[in-house]
């Protein structure tokens, strides 16, 4: 099949604070934040897959694991149908890169453009480092000797980007790339970022707080909250219809692409440390039922999506009728 990645119930818990020598003699049980909490997707080769969540849900942990920057707690990694552990995580290396929201803190600042980008190649080759800057849309002449300070952030984010495609990737994680940058520029980053999928054929991962910026990257997304995925299909279908309660909530409150910030839905963002109950987004949910705080929603397919809500429990039976 056409599967390039997939994760099969990927769990990352963090200890939320170091226990000191008390809390070792009086054996009190360790505190975790439950940053992802049975995760299992996948990513088809050559698709934009869009990760949508607000901050909290666990979407860039999500991504961090995918590029092997972290390691779950527990949980499967399969790429290129390959079970991905300690002694061959080199595999994702090669063919996995991370793109982050802010490119100030993600290249060297004492190094020159030319150099942030040939430091990434394998053959270190002049005119290649300029056609990649050219491809990104930069002026090679002009950026090439620049330090990252006397560029503006929408240049440094190509430069960014060029850096990871040096590396000649098959499969781009980009955590937020466009969300530290000006409305317009935000734009045109988005733009550059279609095509050079369409035109390496590349597979995107792309992270966003924003549905509507997903709306216009995304062959597929999922939608995350709480460490969880609650909704996962086709970006058109799960806008223009969606299931869960959670991705209602946030295509309410959804800007235009480039305007003002997307106002998270009214609430609480739960906590991960204590999760709500049942389903973690009950709190919030205007539909909520008793068993909803009882017991928790599995992610089932539904009308050829994946969604995990009590709603549609009799959509289930049909299903395996
Ligand atoms: Fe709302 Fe219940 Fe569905 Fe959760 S399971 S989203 S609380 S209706």
């Amino acid at each position: 099949d056409n599967i390039l990645y997939k994760t099969i119930d990927l769990k990352k818990y963090y200890l939320a604070k170091k226990r000191g020598i008390l809390e070792t003699i009086t054996r009190q049980p360790p505190i975790f934040v439950k940053a992802l909490d049975g995760v299992s997707i996948y990513i088809r080769k050559g698709e934009v897959l869009g990760v949508v969540g607000e901050s909290g849900s666990g979407k860039t942990t999500l991504g961090k694991i995918l590029a092997t920057l972290e390691k779950p707690t527990s949980g499967s990694l399969i790429f290129m149908g390959i079970e991905i552990n300690d002694n061959n995580e080199e595999i994702v290396r090669k063919h996995v890169h991370m793109v982050f929201q802010n490119p100030a803190t993600s290249v060297n600042p004492r190094m020159r453009v030319k150099d942030i980008v040939k430091e990434a190649m394998k053959n270190k080759d002049e005119e290649k480092v300029r056609e990649l800057l050219e491809e990104v849309g930069l002026d090679y002449n002009y950026v090439k000797d620049k330090y990252p300070r006397e560029l503006s952030g929408g240049q440094l984010q190509r430069v960014a980007i060029a850096r990871a495609l040096a590396k000649e990737p098959d499969f781009l994680i980009l955590d937020e790339p466009t969300s530290a940058l000006d409305a317009s520029v935000q734009s045109q980053i988005l733009n550059l970022l279609v095509d050079l999928q369409k035109e390496r054929n590349l597979t995107y991962l792309f992270i966003t707080h924003n549905i509507a910026v997903a709306r216009f990257i995304a062959d597929r997304v999922i939608i995350m909250y709480a460490g969880k995925v609650v909704e996962e299909g086709d970006t058109r279908e799960v806008i223009s219809e969606p299931m869960h309660p959670y991705t209602q909530a946030l295509l309410n409150s959804v800007p235009e692409l480039g305007k003002k910030e997307l106002k998270p839905p009214s609430g609480e963002v739960p906590s991960l440390i204590n999760p709500p109950s049942g389903c973690r987004f009950h709190p919030r949910c205007p539909f909520a039922m008793q068993i909803c705080k009882e017991r928790e929603p599995p992610l089932v397919e539904v009308n050829g999506r994946r969604v995990a809500c009590w709603l549609y429990e009799t959509n289930w039976k049909k299903a395996s009728d």
